[in-house]
């Protein structure tokens, strides 16, 4: 593979094992308090002011207070709906989505057996990418227009994800009977 800024691999980051690396370099600050399972659901407020925020945590409601409350919480963000932010830079015209899952035993892409970037266009509106990733996996994600991509209103989205995947035989090809995915 040819270097691209200065490396020569490319690898799917996986996100169960990236963000496990976030939070543990996040606990092993003296000055930081970590919660896990544990949902914002609202913001406190002195008059016009947030000074702090409602959280969830195992059946209970507690109250935490703060100087400063950063929200850091998604696309979907509570904090920015809580506080209304102004929404910028969305794109409405073409919506897209992504559909994925880790699988093992993906055949290489060619015989050098490298980790390869394999973008594929099967057809209009869709692409399918397939990344190494951590422990052996393969990424494959079909991405593409959201209407292409929910399939019929009763189906599973697993279900329609296969099916897509079976309708294209150069994924096929590197997809042996055997294999297996583990996570959509
Ligand atoms: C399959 C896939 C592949 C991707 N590949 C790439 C890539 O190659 N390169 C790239 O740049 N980007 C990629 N992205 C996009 C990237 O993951 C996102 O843009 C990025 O994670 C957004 O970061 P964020 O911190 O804003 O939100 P997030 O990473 O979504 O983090 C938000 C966190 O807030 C938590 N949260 C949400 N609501 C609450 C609440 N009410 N209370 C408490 N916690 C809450 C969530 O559980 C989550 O942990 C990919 C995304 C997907 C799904």
């Amino acid at each position: 593979m040819a270097d691209l800024y200065g490396r020569n691999y490319a690898y799917a980051v996986d996100r169960l094992r990236f963000d496990a690396t976030l939070w543990a370099l996040a606990e092993a600050e003296p000055n930081v308090t970590t919660w896990q399972e544990t949902a914002v659901t609202d913001l406190l407020r002195e008059g016009e002011q947030v000074v702090g925020v409602v959280v969830r945590r195992g059946g209970e409601t507690t109250h935490l207070t703060a100087k400063a409350v950063v929200g850091a919480d998604g696309r979907f963000s509570t904090i920015a709906q809580k506080v209304a932010a102004r929404e910028y830079g969305r794109w409405k015209r073409f919506p897209t989505s992504l559909l994925y899952a880790y699988w093992e035993g993906v055949r290489p892409y060619d015989e050098t057996g490298e980790p390869t970037i394999h973008f594929i266009s099967p057809r209009h509106g869709l692409g399918v990418l397939m990344l190494e990733s951590a422990d052996g996996t393969t990424a494959v994600t079909i991405e593409g227009q959201t209407k292409r991509l929910h399939g019929s209103a009763d189906g599973r989205l697993a279900d329609h994800y296969h099916a897509l995947l079976r309708d294209m035989p150069i994924v096929q090809r590197r997809i042996a009977p055997g294999t297996t995915h583990h996570q959509n």
